[in-house]
């Protein structure tokens, strides 16, 4: 199957989402967050929603299984014909084995893994002042990017917001250190098949789609 698929990698609150949506309009190819997937299913109370919310409430990562089940029956949907990227997927080396056996299956190859990198410190920073737009999912931060006029939306006008219930400094330090001791680990095995690209992702928004943007030319 031709289409472009990319992981984007790094730790929470490291601009992955962001960067994922402005990819997603640029290569019109699907943004695929698992985080926003369990989001939608606790919300909505469905089974796969019930098992992870408490587990995410605490900042852990859900099972493999689970989250496997979910991601394979979202690339059937006809939005990923063209490829997608990954976003907060995969998490652990059990993940990134069962992708690679889901892409093949699929016949799909995988273009390049991105990761944006940022340290810990300025993390917690971002994490606890982002919120996002309760109507379309538009993200938005209480110093880096405010909505242009104040209370509403930028993109559909709605004037309801949402914080995430783990935004906050102790579960954000618990999702690094699930970072760095289950997720980082992966890195070396794109690096090792020559698909990793390292982004600096402490700079701006607008900084770090540039430096994408030139890694995907080339
Ligand atoms: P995120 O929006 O990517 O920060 O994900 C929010 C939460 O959802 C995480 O802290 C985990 O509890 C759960 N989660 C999201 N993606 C995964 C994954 N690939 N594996 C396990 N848990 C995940």
């Amino acid at each position: 199957m031709k289409g472009v698929h990319i992981i984007l990698m790094g730790p929470p609150g490291g601009g992955k989402g962001t960067q994922a949506k402005i990819l997603q309009d640029r290569y019109n190819i699907a943004q695929l967050s698992t985080g926003d997937m369990l989001r939608a299913a606790v919300k909505s109370k469905t089974a796969v929603g019930l098992e992870a919310q408490t587990i995410m409430e605490t900042g852990r990562l859900v099972s493999d299984d689970l989250v496997m089940r979910m991601i394979s029956e979202r690339m059937k949907w006809e939005d990923c014909s063209k490829g997608f990227i990954l976003d907060g997927f995969p998490r652990t080396i059990v993940q990134a084995e069962m992708l690679e056996n889901l892409l093949a299956e699929q016949q799909r190859i995988l273009d390049k893994v991105i990761e944006v990198r940022v340290p810990d410190d300025m993390l917690v920073q971002r994490i606890a002042g982002r919120f996002s737009c309760a109507q379309c999912g538009a993200g938005y931060h209480d110093v880096f990017q405010r909505p242009r006029v104040e209370g509403v939306c930028d993109f559909c006008g709605s004037t309801r917001f949402t914080r995430r219930a783990d935004d906050n400094e102790k579960t954000v330090r618990s999702r690094l250190q699930d970072y760095h001791a289950q997720t980082a680990p992966i890195l070396p095995y794109y690096a090792s098949k020559g698909l990793l690209r390292i982004i600096d992702g402490s700079l701006s928004i607008e900084d770090v789609t540039e430096q994408i943007e030139k890694t995907m030319a080339v």
